[in-house]
């Protein structure tokens, strides 16, 4: 599926590293294996010399960053991140880490999730006579540390962490240490890693591949790691829930070669294919995956049916997202631009095409009409997720309610409007059970909310769902 025509949108990812001499170059990689996350801004921000340095800019990780620009920063410890605007929009500004100084020293901040409380703190801030320099909520968490009366910045950094909600992974960097802190219900993905004697943590675990590190251990819901010199301590925030990380991990955003919460992506996409044709089967010739997330899923689907497995979708990689714009008219030509059916495979065939999610209904009509038109007979879609119901207040941008084609449809009438031989969804239970969770415990493992409505965690009434600033 092709998030940026589709609208289904990751907000961040983010790395960090502590006591390696190529700090920045390694946390250059780590980036842009996590490119998928964020593709509007990145940034790096480095502690060396007693001091903290960076660079960020719009744009790709390879757009930001030249040899000159990466050999600038020197230092053994940095913390990187990339953007996708959803909270605060767009902007040079909101570009991460951000970097604060004061008389106390410097420390840098990268965000990966949403803060659901965030304008009721900056109201309250701003009260209090703060002074934002950016619109986005991760500025908020910098100002509570600071204002906080704690003895010590660990102190000041617990009492700030406790008084945040929503969704958040947090790298801070100081001169002296690198801290890494998770909510209390691990919305987002935030793992720890070895590299020889170095530490690091990252959103996802093919940033540890791309260098060579090694997967320690999941940093845990409400734990704040404080790694430095001395080594890792961990400390709580918040008594442990059970983790509610968001199912889209899963079912379209992290790398198949991730393992998100200890379950491997691919492994888990293939076994929501073969849910999937358990419970809803179809009378077809082959089963295609609409690329990228979906081909594991299209994978497993064949194996548990029966039907082959073929390439009717390709996706051309080299479409600059200069093309993609959000209106309506643009977000049709870009699917068209991205996805191109194999004719020679699909002409004359019954097509069973998966794919990982419907939000609009528009990316699903262009590309069920494709295949028609390169001669498929029949169409038979299926979702390997239940229908997309609510917004996600989390850092996902799956757009407003109005906008969310399954919030007012029945799935009967989605067939009909997608141009479909048949519609068919994957159950609640079917996601939890394929996924590795058991059936009956929805809260003990999984966020559900935006196919559900049961937000985990209060949601303030002023908060806004994640969505792309337009
Ligand atoms: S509401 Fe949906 S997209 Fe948002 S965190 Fe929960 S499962 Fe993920």
């Amino acid at each position: 599926m092709l998030a940026e025509i589709k609208g289904l949108n990751e907000e961040c990812g983010i790395f960090g590293i502590w006591g390696h001499e190529d700090a920045a170059r390694l946390t250059y990689y780590g980036l842009h294996s996590l490119q998928h996350r964020g593709q509007e801004g990145a940034g790096i921000v480095v502690a060396g010399g007693g001091n903290l340095s960076g660079h960020k800019g719009l744009g790709l990780v390879t757009d930001v960053f030249q040899s000159g620009t990466l050999d600038a920063l020197c230092g053994s410890a940095a913390i990187g991140h990339v953007r996708y605007s959803t909270a605060g929009g767009g902007g040079y500004e909101n570009v991460q880490p951000l970097l604060f100084r004061s008389q106390t020293g410097a420390m840098a901040l990268a965000h990966n999730g949403n803060l659901t409380n965030a304008i009721e703190l900056k109201l309250a801030l701003e009260g209090q006579g703060s002074i934002f320099q950016t619109t986005s909520d991760t500025e908020v968490f910098a100002h509570l540390i600071r204002r906080s009366q704690a003895p010590t910045f660990v102190g000041q950094m617990k009492e700030a962490l406790s008084q945040i909600e929503g969704a958040f992974a947090f790298l801070l960097l100081t001169e002296t240490a690198l801290y890494a802190a998770l909510d209390p219900h691990g919305f987002r993905p935030l793992s720890l890693g070895r590299l020889g004697s170095a530490y690091v943590v990252a959103s996802e675990t093919c940033a540890f591949d791309v260098i060579g590190a090694t997967y320690e251990r999941e940093v845990s819901p409400g734990e704040l790691l404080i790694i430095s010199g001395e080594g890792v301590r961990s400390e709580r925030f918040a008594p442990e829930r059970p983790r509610s990380i968001c199912s889209m991990e899963y079912i379209y955003f992290a790398r198949p070669d991730s393992h998100v919460d200890g379950i491997n992506v691919h492994t888990a996409r293939k076994n929501l294919g073969k849910r999937l044709a358990l419970e809803a089967p179809a009378e077809a010739d082959i089963v295609t995956g609409v690329p990228d997330s979906s081909i594991s899923v299209a994978i497993g689907y064949a194996e548990a049916s029966g039907i082959p497995y073929e390439l009717g979708l390709i996706k051309n990689r080299y479409v600059g997202r200069t093309f993609i714009q959000p209106s309506q008219a643009l977000r049709e030509q870009g699917v068209k631009m991205k996805l191109s059916p194999v004719r020679g495979v699909v002409a004359g065939k019954r097509v069973v095409m998966v794919d990982d999610s419907i939000v609009r209904g528009t990316t699903s009509r262009r590309i069920v009409a494709m295949l028609r038109e390169a001669g498929a007979v029949e169409v038979h879609v299926r979702i390997s997720a239940p229908p997309i119901t609510h917004p996600c207040f989390y850092g996902i941008d799956t757009s407003s309610k109005e906008e969310l084609i399954a919030a007012k449809h029945t799935v009967e009438d989605i067939r009909r409007l997608i141009g479909a031989d048949s519609l068919a969804f994957l159950s609640q239970e079917g996601l939890l059970a394929a996924i590795g969770r058991p059936e009956g415990a929805p809260q003990r493992g999984q966020c559900l909310a935006c196919f559900t409505g049961q937000y985990p965690t209060r949601i303030s009434p002023i908060a806004q769902p994640c969505m792309t600033v337009k």
